[in-house]
């Protein structure tokens, strides 16, 4: 059993929760337990709390280079140990070990560039004497420091990239972090600490609380010492934070029904290649898994039809054998909601082109055509592996239809026209708009977030670094010569 197993980390070291309370973590595919994680209580939070002001307290006062330095043997850390998160990934969250490499290979560069970032901490100087009245004796510039207190809040989907995107920022730019991961997902985050206090972070720099969000959600957001909550997780739940957090910075990164719009001069190749990734990849449990495809009246049948030839052929099963590209949905509730969605979808009147069949916690991927653009499979957030696919007839319906949702985190666009493309980019209201690609992309260096319901803010560890701290302005007020 690993040390960190059934802890909380706080003040640099692993400690039983208050009330000891331990629970198992399961396997989505087969139930078998796969560790243990900490149940931890309000009391818990008060800890973390006093132990998170002291660790703001150390690290804004560690020079850039020396924080850097840390950052990087936690990078070189998560990189050795990138087999071992995967497993950990794999295990308790059911994705394929294909897709849970590609995840835990990502954290070290993701730690990398909070390093290189959060040295890059820039300012910029104030032409004063523009000012009218104000002459040559000020000097002003900006300054940009970190906020304190950085509360984060991740989801189950990507336990160690979610997590990362939060942690790599925050550390980077030298603020202190208390991470509340998903209930269902603990041990990756807690394995991504490890590589952090391994590396030497100092004692209450990072601090993680296991348990449940509800529980615990008041008392970290509402706290005045807290200066930033970075939240990913349903647009409800985000909605709440919002209520509760009183005057603090807020990052939401929520919800989606991602839409992709193929015109009839698109490369169906390369759009039927890109929706069977973007739709299924994660069992559709992505934020900007491709939800929706608005496909021009023309080109419906052909796109159809090569679609469901790729659809068909994702290899679907127990996440840890070989070749399989698609586990298993975060548990048998989540797959029975999502193909009782398409169960309905289907008695509304769209048509089962393949897929959709239920069996414990697996969802076989399916696509739903002749779907009305008000249905809720594509209104609402369906967060598993189902593309619903609706017909339009002229560029500007397509462009109403995607953007007929309370929603606007990520889409895509497949035309080989250039006007077509510039209004598309133009004209959607998402976060990210992808020409010739589905919204299931992304550089983790890019600015990330969205728009609607979908969020406010931005991740992406530059963003993010922006949005992790403030920005003082300094006057230096010289005698008149
Ligand atoms: P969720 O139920 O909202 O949970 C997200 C996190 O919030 C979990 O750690 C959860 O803890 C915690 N939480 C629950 N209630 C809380 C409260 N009252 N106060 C504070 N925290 C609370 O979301 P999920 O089901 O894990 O994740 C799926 C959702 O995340 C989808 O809607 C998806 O679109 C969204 N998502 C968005 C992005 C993006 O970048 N926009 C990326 C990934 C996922 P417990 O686990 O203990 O309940």
């Amino acid at each position: 059993m690993k040390s960190y197993e059934g802890k909380l980390l706080i003040n640099g070291a692993w400690v039983d929760s208050v009330s000891r309370k331990i629970e198992e973590i399961k396997s989505p595919f087969d139930g078998v337990e796969v560790g243990q994680a900490a149940v931890a209580s309000v009391a818990d939070v008060e800890i973390a709390l006093q132990a998170a002001v002291s660790g703001a307290e150390i690290w804004r006062r560690t020079p850039a280079h020396q924080r850097s330095a840390v950052m990087l043997k936690a990078a070189e850390l998560a990189d050795q140990r990138a087999e071992e998160i995967a497993q950990i990934i794999s295990s308790e969250n059911g994705k394929s070990l294909i897709e849970a490499r590609g995840e835990a290979g990502r954290s070290g560069e993701i730690i990398r560039l909070g390093a290189f970032e959060g040295a890059h901490l820039y300012g910029s100087s104030l032409p004063l004497d523009a000012n009218k009245g104000t002459g040559l004796d000020k000097i002003g510039f900006t300054l940009r420091q970190p906020v304190g207190v950085v509360v984060a809040i991740s989801p189950f989907n990507y336990p160690a990239l979610l997590v990362l995107h939060k942690l790599a920022p925050a550390l980077g730019s030298g603020n202190s972090v208390v991470l509340k991961p998903a209930r269902a997902t603990p041990l990756t985050a807690l394995a991504i600490a490890q590589c952090f206090l391994d590396a030497g972070l100092p004692a209450g720099v990072l601090n993680v609380l296991t348990g449940s969000g509800s529980e615990l959600g008041d008392a970290l957001c509402s706290d005045s010492r807290v200066r930033k909550i970075s939240f990913t997780g349903s647009t409800s739940t985000g909605t709440y934070i919002t209520r509760i957090a009183g005057v603090k910075k807020l990052s939401l990164e929520l919800g989606a029904s991602s839409p992709v719009v193929v015109l009839p001069d698109a490369d169906l190749e390369l759009a039927t290649r890109a929706v069977a990734l973007g739709g299924y990849i994660n069992s559709g449990q992505v934020c900007i898994s491709v939800q929706r495809v608005i496909v021009h009246e023309k080109v419906k049948d052909d796109f159809l039809q090569a679609l469901k030839v790729r659809v068909e052929a994702i290899k679907v099963g127990d996440p840890k054998a070989d070749g399989i590209e698609v586990g298993t949905l975060i548990n048998a509730k989540e797959a029975e909601r999502v193909a009782t969605s398409i169960r309905v979808a289907i008695s509304e009147g769209a048509t089962l082109i393949t897929g959709g069949e239920l069996d414990g916690s697996i969802v076989s991927p399916a696509i739903v055509a002749d779907v009305n653009p008000s249905a809720s499979i594509a209104q609402d957030e369906l967060f598993g592996p189902a593309v619903a696919v609706s017909t339009a007839t002229s560029v500007e319906e397509a462009l109403d239809f995607a953007n007929s949702t309370p929603y606007g985190l990520g889409s895509g666009v497949f035309t080989r026209d250039v006007d077509s493309a510039i209004r598309a980019a133009r004209e959607i209201d998402s976060g990210i708009v992808h020409i010739n690609w589905t919204p299931l992309w992304r550089a983790d260096l890019m600015p990330y977030g969205g728009l609607k319901a979908s969020g406010i803010g931005k991740e992406g560890v530059k963003s993010a670094i922006e949005e992790m701290t403030e920005v003082k302005t300094i006057i230096l007020h010289g005698r008149n010569w």
